[in-house]
């Protein structure tokens, strides 16, 4: 007991020095010294939680569904300790729930909703236990980072066979690689699927890459495509197909990135929040309300008023144009978020941001799997920034996209934004993790948006 109050008293002492300093937050820093001085610390405080956790992982749509779900638990009034977007190693959750201890030590909350990297999950789940377990989906992510799909698709099967029996996987049945893993689980998880075709494509993007059964090496016959390579599948062997879902969607309607409606068994709920990977996480948080006893009537009336959070779909004004900033951080998000901003809100206005720093992936072909060529003839303005804005400049010429010229500068994009659009336009901003945060430093600075440590 006394180890665990020293490090939760140096861990939020690290926490305050570091916002003082105003390197980022303190979002990661104060875990690290806790778990030096008290390595069980983050098992200790998990079990301080009257009700227990939630972890959800994936490829795409954490931040989202984990502030779907913190949003939920909040409106019933829970006292919900959560970690920020991009603090999602064990670190970052071990500063979040840090934050919220008391000087005794104890971490004051009824729940904790902690979305963690892939690769975390492991570890996560053994020192958390937490009450449920989301599994989103399993895209490529950017080369670099974790290697295979397969070989993190085995960690995490592996880490939810070893979670105790009052703990529930949450899964995603249109994923491929999301449903091998439930399928090898030993009990039976909570399956939830979009089962509305009028939504779906039949034919994979460019960039899927789950196309082969897990069991035999087929390739695998895509009844409906929904997201990337989530969808409807069966093994033409008969070895393997989507598990069906118990928690479905139906009756999808999408309005650009302003609105979504879906009924989940005979629920009709309606939200502020725009694309089809949208309802993806939407379900997901219906799926995991639902298992620790929300009811349906309350979730729908609760999302009604949902606020996204920093980067995803969030709305800045700038000199006159509304600005729509759009996390896109790999193929299977880009190929959504291009194609909600033009096909679904007639998008014509865009800032495409890529970096090349470690959040990012240092490895930036990866672009040549989105398919960028959504935007030709249907966006006027396209300006590749960040960083490797030549690259991308390279990468919209082959997709027959008349781009502006690449700005490195995020300044000089925004300025290049108002020269080439009018007051009234919309504008979409769709970048990497740290383009995003350039653009908004920027726009923060000439004081168009507040820092997002206060948001
Ligand atoms: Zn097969």
């Amino acid at each position: 007991m006394i180890r665990k109050t020293a490090a939760v008293w140096a861990g939020k002492a690290t926490g305050t020095l570091s916002r003082v300093s105003r390197r980022g937050g303190g979002t990661t820093l104060p875990g690290d010294i806790a778990r030096i001085i008290d390595p069980k610390i983050l098992t200790r405080l998990a079990k301080d939680l009257t009700y227990g956790s939630i972890v959800v992982t994936g490829t795409n749509g954490k931040t989202t569904t984990a502030r779907l779900l913190s949003w939920l638990l909040e409106g019933a009034g829970h006292r919900v300790v959560a970690n920020r977007a991009g603090a999602n190693l064990i670190f970052g959750v071990t500063a979040a729930a840090l934050n919220r201890a008391g000087s005794d030590g104890r971490l004051k909350a009824d729940w904790g909703v902690f979305e963690i990297d892939e690769a975390s999950l492991p570890k996560a789940v053994d020192e958390i236990q937490p009450r449920a377990t989301l599994v989103l989906n399993l895209f490529r992510d950017q080369l670099d980072r974790y290697g295979e799909l397969e070989t993190i698709a085995k960690k995490i099967e592996k880490a939810l066979g070893a979670v105790p029996e009052t703990s529930r996987a949450i899964l995603n049945a249109d994923d491929p690689r999301v449903a091998e893993i439930g399928l090898n689980l030993a009990r039976k998880p909570l399956w939830y699927g979009l089962d509305d075709i009028s939504v779906a494509s039949t034919t994979l993007p460019h960039a899927a890459d789950a196309r082969t059964c897990p069991r035999c090496g087929s390739s695998l016959i895509f009844d409906a495509v929904y997201v990337g390579h989530d969808g409807v599948y069966r093994c033409p062997n008969h070895d393997f197909s989507r598990p069906t879902p118990e928690i479905a969607a139906t009756n999808i309607k999408l309005d650009g990135f302003d609105s979504l409606a879906l009924t989940i068994d005979g629920t009709r709920i309606e939200m502020p929040l725009g694309g089809l990977y949208n309802c993806y996480n939407v379900l997901a948080a219906y799926a995991a309300a639902r298992s620790i006893d929300l009811t349906a009537a309350y979730i729908a009336d609760r999302l009604r008023t949902f606020k996204a959070a920093f980067g995803r779909q969030e709305r800045v004004e700038f000199r006159g144009r509304h600005l729509i900033l759009v996390l896109s951080k790999n193929p299977a998000g880009f190929n959504e978020t291009v194609r909600t901003a033009v096909e679904l809100a007639q998008g014509k206005n865009f800032i495409v941001g890529l970096n090349d720093r470690k959040a990012d992936g240092t490895d930036v072909s990866w672009i040549w799997d989105v398919d960028f060529e959504m935007l030709k003839g249907k966006a006027d303005v396209v300006i590749p920034a960040g960083n490797r804005a030549h690259d991308l400049a390279v990468r919209l010429k082959y997709a027959g996209v008349a781009a502006e010229q690449p700005q490195t500068d995020s300044g000089k994009a925004l300025d290049l934004l108002i020269k080439s659009t009018r007051e009234g336009d919309t504008a979409y901003l769709l970048c990497t993790y740290t383009a995003m945060l350039d653009l908004r430093a920027e726009l923060v600075r000439r004081g168009w948006a507040s820092p997002y440590w206060e948001t």
